[in-house]
C-alpha cells in the first residue's frame, strides 16, 4: 500500500496527542502530516518540527488560522494579532501553509464578513512574506456560514485571491466543503490555472450527517466522487498531498490503530 503521497491531520486521531500520532503515522509509511496548532500547545515548537522531520514525515500545513469577522474593531485586530501568531508558529514548525478557515459571525452581514476577510489578509500578508507562509483559503460548506465562514464557495475564495492578487494567497481546495458545487469542475481548473491551488483535503460525506461539525465519514463510507476529485485536481497540475481531514466522534471513540489502518486501506481503495 502505498501512503507516500497521504498526508494525515492530526485532528484525524484526535485522541492521540503529536508525540504519539508522530511514530504511528511514520510506522505506517504515511508521508506527510498537517499539524493543528492545539497539538502544539505546550510544546517547544521548532523542536516537534525536528521530530517530524526526523521521522520523514513532511510537515504540509498548519490548522488553522482566520476567524477574521468581529463586530467591533478591537475583535478585528485581536483576531489579526492571532493570525500572526499562527504564521509565526507555522515558520517555527517548518509548516509552509497555513490554513484559513475564514469566519463568520451570526448576524454579522456576509458581504460585510467577507470584506473583513480580504482586509484581514492583506493586515498579516506582510508577514507571511517575510517568514514565506502561504495562506490557503479554505472555502466551507454553506451550512457553516453563520458562525464559520463567509467564504462557502470556490468561486468566493477565489474573488478574495482576485482582490489580494498575491501568489502567496490561494486556496485548501476540501472535497467535504465543495463536492456539491456545479462549478467544482471549472473551478478547480482556474485555480489550478492561477496556481493557488494549494492543499487538497479528503473526507467522506455521510447520509445522513448526524452532527454538522464532528460527523464526517472515512473515504467510501459516502457519496462524494473522490476520484473524480482527484482526477480534477491532477488535471489542475496538483501534486502535492491528500490530506486525511476526518472530525468524527465515533471513529475518535474507536481504537485508533484500528482507525489508521482503515484510513490506509479506504485510501488506497476510494482515492
Ligand atoms: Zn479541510
Amino acid at each position: 500500500m502505498d501512503s507516500s503521497r497521504l498526508c494525515v491531520h492530526t485532528i484525524t486521531t484526535k485522541p492521540w496527542p503529536i508525540e504519539v500520532a508522530m511514530d504511528k503515522y511514520a510506522a505506517a509509511g504515511i508521508g506527510g502530516i498537517t499539524v493543528w496548532r492545539q497539538a502544539l500547545e505546550g510544546r517547544n515548537i521548532a523542536k516537534v518540527g525536528d521530530d517530524l522531520r526526523a521521522r520523514n514525515l513532511e510537515i504540509v500545513s498548519l490548522c488553522r488560522g482566520g476567524f477574521f469577522p468581529n463586530k467591533t474593531p478591537e475583535g478585528r485586530a485581536e483576531a489579526i494579532e492571532e493570525n500572526r501568531r499562527a504564521i509565526r508558529e507555522a515558520a517555527e514548525l517548518g509548516a509552509p501553509l497555513v490554513v484559513l478557515v475564514c469566519g463568520a459571525v451570526p448576524g454579522h452581514p456576509l458581504a460585510e464578513s467577507r470584506k473583513q476577510i480580504a482586509d484581514g489578509i492583506a493586515a498579516v500578508l506582510p508577514l507571511a512574506e517575510e517568514l514565506n507562509v502561504r495562506l490557503g483559503i479554505e472555502p466551507l460548506h454553506p451550512m457553516y456560514a453563520d458562525d464559520r465562514s463567509a467564504i462557502n464557495t470556490m468561486a468566493s475564495a477565489n474573488a478574495v485571491c482576485d482582490e489580494l492578487d498575491h501568489p502567496l494567497v490561494g486556496l485548501a481546495v476540501d472535497a467535504y466543503h465543495v463536492w456539491w458545487d456545479p462549478d467544482l469542475a471549472a473551478q478547480i481548473a482556474l485555480t489550478g490555472e492561477k496556481n493557488r491551488l494549494f492543499a487538497f483535503h479528503v473526507c467522506d460525506w455521510l447520509t445522513p450527517t448526524t452532527d454538522l461539525l464532528n460527523d464526517r465519514g472515512l473515504m467510501g463510507e459516502g457519496c462524494i466522487d473522490l476520484k473524480g476529485m482527484r482526477a480534477l485536481v491532477e488535471a489542475a497540475g496538483f501534486t502535492g498531498y491528500h490530506e486525511v481531514e476526518i472530525f468524527s466522534n465515533r471513529w475518535w471513540s474507536a481504537d485508533q490503530d484500528e482507525f489508521l489502518a482503515r484510513i490506509q486501506q479506504a485510501y488506497a481503495e476510494h482515492c
